[in-house]
């Protein structure tokens, strides 16, 4: 449930109920190529959560503060270094072994990589839909092929996904466009394309939603390392998670940073965007 004592009670505990969401924190900001914060961001995101200035309730109606089923387990203690990257994609195969699917808080964009890793044994006809500003598809930056920059062109390159759409994207260069055609990604990019236009033919689950939040403008969320003018309202975003196909089985919302973040906008945001995407995988679950 929604609110801060089961945050508590719950922290990782393995007694997960069958067909739970478990929204997993995942502090880990170490391959941020500009400037760290991320590794801050779940515990802002469910301090807005349980934010009394609000309620637990989605749009429709569907009140997550009442739902067991929503499990929040915390934060992830982490190594320091590289050997974080093999400890997240041990401990998210732990929560899908029970039977539990996965809803992570970043973190960096490189945490994508090891729970992608993970959701693809569950799932090996993955699915996924990437929302970002960014392709994140640099073979490498800065000399570190597992960048922030970089995570989908190692998830492409290891054959984790069946197929992988990006929306939002509005800095594609030479090198990311080749990237791209090389691996076979389809790109809806920001400048052309509107969720009217409709999302891609034969789209279907399972689906895995990885969602970068500064694909939203900064008009809408500041709050992030890389913040890229021309993007997405929180409504146009809105709208798209909730006309994706089902089943949505995984999601992530990565890269808040909260010392960027002055008001605490874009923390509410993430967190409204948590309950209409966990809405989404309860619902998915049955179907
Ligand atoms: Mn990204
Ligand atoms: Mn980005």
């Amino acid at each position: 449930m929604l609110d801060a004592s089961s945050h508590e009670q719950d922290r990782f505990s393995m007694d997960l109920p069958a067909g739970s969401i478990a929204v997993v924190g995942v502090p880990w900001d170490e391959k941020s190529s500009y400037m760290r914060g991320p590794a801050g961001a779940p515990a802002h995101i469910r301090q807005a959560l349980y934010s009394s200035s609000t309620n637990t309730s989605t749009e429709c109606g569907r009140d997550l503060g009442e739902e067991p089923r929503i499990r929040m387990l915390g934060d992830l203690d982490l190594p320091v270094g590289e050997a974080a990257i093999a400890t997240i994609e041990r401990q998210i195969e732990k929560v899908l072994d029970q039977g539990a699917r996965v809803l992570a808080l970043g973190g960096d964009h490189c945490v994508t990589l090891p729970i992608v890793r993970a959701q693809s044994r569950h799932f090996p006809d993955l699915t996924v839909v990437h929302i970002d500003a960014h392709p994140d598809l640099y073979d490498e930056l800065e000399g570190d092929r597992l960048s922030h920059a970089c995570p989908f062109s190692r998830i492409m390159e290891e054959g984790l996904v069946s197929r992988l759409v990006q929306l939002g994207i509005r800095t594609l260069n030479a090198h990311q466009r080749e990237q791209a055609a090389r691996f076979g990604v389809e790109i809806l990019e920001m400048r052309s394309w509107r969720l009217a236009d409709g999302l891609p033919k034969g789209l279907g689950g399972p689906l895995y939603l990885s969602l970068d939040l500064d694909a939203l403008d900064p008009a809408f969320a500041p709050g992030v390392s890389h913040p890229e003018p021309g993007g997405l309202s929180t409504r146009e975003l809105l709208d798209i998670v909730e006309a994706l196909p089902s089943p949505l089985v995984g999601a992530d919302i990565v890269e808040l940073n909260p010392l960027r973040d002055a008001a605490g906008l874009t923390a509410r945001v993430a967190a409204k965007l948590l309950k209409e995407i966990a809405a989404r995988m309860l619902e998915d679950f049955t179907t």
